[in-house]
């Protein structure tokens, strides 16, 4: 204990309020057995002298007492509702098993990343595409790893591997049909994005659900990089945003989500709801922010804590600009980072100089021009 400091300043805040909430049980326990004590008392010689008079007019023991115990119950409710409001509210969505359960996985998750972490050789994904579908596995490394956020792939997902296999979607989700792809998280040995038949090969598509399914490899639960404190304030922000937020985006795949389980069915929906915001952040930056600006507020919150710099604008229009260059040219040129930093200075300028497009959109317009050798503004 440190020096100067009483046994209660001494503990985290966590414990405190641990503390508090025991204390204020135990108050509530004694006064409850003094006035049961004092109940028992009157009611015996209440009985004594009714019996004489009245013998049934009296309620039995066992009700009154029962009586009791409810008051001590609710009370019990009330102090975990008022000393762990969040606790609180995630074991009235969820159910008290899922969050046990959580929190024994987010106890153990520290040593598990570490072993983790020590097994990988640079953390660096691998992806690969076994049934020779019409995607190049090395290129969408250099597309995805270059413009999502440091430690969003790399660190996070083991392997990305494209597969010419139709997927049924899993029976807990309710949906009939078939998934693009299906993130499997560390917690089954490595964490895997699979893509599927479903997920067809249209980059445009695919670059979409890749976005969804790294949300996954950075949620709550799977990201390797947070504390305790942090896995359940993370839950719980995207849970409040979800249960009780306003203008929250109305998915249809999210609200499809059937399961009898209703606790099951409620986690489902957030893991979904979280990577769809995912997916928006990254593909429609500029419109989500001004469309659904908590949503976008909630994502990026949580991926610039450790990458403050990151752009979500800047990183869309890099992506757009290694697609349209691959598409056009069949590879990427070895200066192409310098390349593209010469077109957005370009489009910035455009914007600054009053075009009224979006920077995203001028980008697309100078791109458009510098392939066709014109200068002209449209
Ligand atoms: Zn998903």
């Amino acid at each position: 204990m440190a020096e100067g400091l009483s046994f209660e300043q001494s503990l985290s805040d966590e414990r405190r309020v641990n503390c508090d909430a025991e204390r204020r049980k135990r108050k509530i326990r004694r006064v409850i057995e003094n006035i049961l004590a004092y109940a028992l008392a009157t009611q015996s010689v209440m009985a004594v002298g009714a019996g004489l008079k009245e013998k049934n007019k009296l309620p039995p023991l066992p009700a009154v007492l029962e009586k009791f115990l409810d008051i001590s119950e609710k009370e019990i409710e009330f102090i975990e509702k008022t000393s762990d409001p969040d606790g609180f509210f995630l074991r009235c969505y969820l159910g008290k098993e899922k969050i046990a359960e959580l929190e024994q996985n987010w106890r153990t998750a520290r040593t598990e990343d570490n072993e983790t972490m020590a097994n990988r050789q640079s953390g660096e994904t691998a992806f690969s595409n076994p049934d020779q579908i019409n995607i190049d596995p090395e290129w969408f490394k250099t597309f995805s790893v270059s413009t999502f956020p440091d430690n969003w792939v790399n660190g996070e997902v083991d392997s990305v591997i494209f597969r010419d296999e139709a997927k049924e979607m899993p029976d807990r989700y309710g949906i009939d049909g078939e998934a693009a792809a299906i993130a499997t998280t560390k917690r089954s040995g490595t964490t895997k994005v699979n893509f599927y038949r479903g997920a067809g090969t249209d980059f445009g598509d695919v670059e979409e659900i890749f976005a969804h399914e790294t949300g996954h490899a950075n949620d709550w639960e799977n990201d390797e990089q947070l504390s305790f404190r942090e896995r359940k304030r993370f839950l719980v922000e995207v849970a409040k945003r979800f249960f009780t937020g306003e203008n929250t985006v109305p998915f249809s795949y999210v609200e499809a989500i059937k399961n009898d389980d209703q606790n099951e069915e409620n986690y489902l929906k957030i893991k979904e709801y979280w990577a769809e915001i995912c997916e928006e952040y990254f593909s429609n930056p500029d419109y989500f922010a001004a469309r659904y600006p908590d949503d976008y507020r909630l994502v990026h919150r949580w991926i610039t804590k450790d990458y403050q710099d990151f752009d979500p604008v800047i990183a869309k229009m890099k992506r757009n600009f290694l697609r349209w260059y691959f598409t056009d040219n069949g590879q990427i040129s070895a200066n192409w980072e310098g390349e593209f930093t010469e077109l957005l200075n370009r489009s910035r300028e455009g914007v600054e100089a009053g075009s009224h497009h979006s920077l995203i959109y001028e980008f697309e317009l100078q791109y458009k021009n510098s392939v066709s050798g014109t200068n002209q503004k449209e």
